[in-house]
């Protein structure tokens, strides 16, 4: 074994169940190992490093910010910090932003913001309502949020105030909405962690409608489904919803830890002084990094994720050992015969590197992935299903 990873399996706290590969380089969706052998990054940091390793103009934004300011507390004003937060503003139209460091910290914000909110019209209510199955972050808060036990049964006790619904059902959501103790909903459009699943547009447009009738906020957590990955710059903007709140981290900061929390005009003063806060939020390094991200994304950039995203969906389709594609843009389930970590761990020895999700092999490539590099990622993919399910 290699000095590095001898060194991390003894000093390295045993959360993550890490493949035996160490990344030591890479250059847009290619990186390269101790050994120098180069594997197509089919996960991007999961979903993180939105144009790929060391991106030329987003490294050329960050070292330009790194040596002007790489800090400053949020007593003073920074210009990326507020480039940044107008950007978001005039490209969603929401109105306030609230900077923080992590997705998690980002759905922290928003139920901050929803019990705040729903307090203010009277006592008891408190509860915000997630769909079964959904994923919101590992604090013990978004864990309460979290739709699935499993996450949940060695941390008690949990947050109170949270109640899981069936994504889909329509009573149950009724019945949560109108409920008096409710706050908000929280939904993801498409669960990520939960294998991949994207919420019914009509689903989404009957929640918007109820939360809308009954004074509940709407919030859509985008820490994976935003800022291009579905193919849109945030995925409601396909679902035809106007959410109140929307969180997102993940691919907004190209690399660097980064989270928002973007407010609509019925919340943008619901934090006031002292409310809420965060020591790194909004550091001008990581919104420097996020402006370069951000500003990229336009309307033909989106169209090149989405026929990017029509190509995967058209080559895996129907193909030997695969039963289905789900997802949005360029984040992409495929349901395989064998086994998705098989599959994944066949991949790295082919120089793929896939992610999994639940029992699907989940791909969240680079948004600007070339042409090139994403058919050989494809056809190695097909291959390795194939074979494993023995067609
Ligand atoms: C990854 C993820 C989170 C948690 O983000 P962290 O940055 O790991 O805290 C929350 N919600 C969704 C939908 C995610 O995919």
């Amino acid at each position: 074994m290699s000095e590095v990873k001898q060194k991390d399996q003894a000093y390295v706290a045993g959360t993550y169940k890490r493949f035996p590969v160490e990344i030591v380089s890479g250059k847009g969706s290619l990186v390269y190992d101790e050994n120098g052998k180069r594997y197509i990054d089919m996960g991007s940091g999961i979903g993180v490093t939105a144009f790929g390793i060391a991106d030329d103009e987003w490294v050329a934004a960050v070292t330009a910010q790194l040596g002007k300011v790489q800090h400053m507390s949020n007593l003073y004003y920074t210009q990326p910090c507020a480039r940044l937060a107008e950007l978001l503003c005039t490209r969603t139209g929401m109105k306030k932003v609230f900077f923080c460091n992590s997705g998690a910290e980002a759905n922290e914000c928003a139920i901050k913001v929803a019990r705040k909110y729903a307090a203010a019209k009277g006592e008891g209510r408190h509860t915000i309502v997630t769909l079964r199955n959904s994923f919101h972050g590992r604090t013990l808060t978004t864990l309460a949020a979290t739709g699935q036990d499993h996450y949940h049964e060695l941390f008690q006790p949990l947050t109170p105030g949270f109640r899981h619904i069936e994504a889909g059902n329509i009573e149950e959501l009724k019945a949560a909405v109108s409920a008096p103790d409710t706050a908000a909903l929280l939904i993801e459009c498409v669960q990520g962690e939960g294998g991949v699943i994207a919420l019914e547009p009509a689903y989404a447009q009957e929640a918007a409608r109820l939360c809308r009738e009954h004074d509940v906020l709407l919030m859509v957590d985008e820490v994976q489904t935003g800022n291009g990955r579905t193919g849109s710059l945030y995925a409601y903007m396909q679902l035809g919803i106007t959410p109140d709140v929307v969180s997102t981290a993940k691919g907004i900061g190209g690399g660097l830890p980064l989270g928002a929390a973007l407010l609509s005009e019925k919340v943008e003063n619901v934090l006031s002084f002292g409310d809420h806060g965060s020591t790194f939020g909004g550091n001008p390094v990581a919104c420097a990094g996020a402006i370069s991200i951000i500003e990229r994304l336009d309307d033909a950039f989106l169209a090149a994720v989405r026929e990017k995203s029509d190509y995967v969906r058209k080559a895996l389709s129907g193909a030997p050992g695969i039963e289905g594609v789900t997802g949005m843009g360029l984040m992409v389930g495929i349901k395989t015969k064998a086994p998705a970590a098989d599959i994944v761990r066949a991949c790295i020895e082919r120089g793929v590197l896939c992610l999994t999700a639940k029992d699907k092999v989940r791909l969240l490539p680079a948004l600007n992935i070339p042409q090139d590099v994403l058919a050989e990622a494809i056809d190695t993919i097909k291959t390795v299903c194939r074979e494993l399910a023995g067609e």
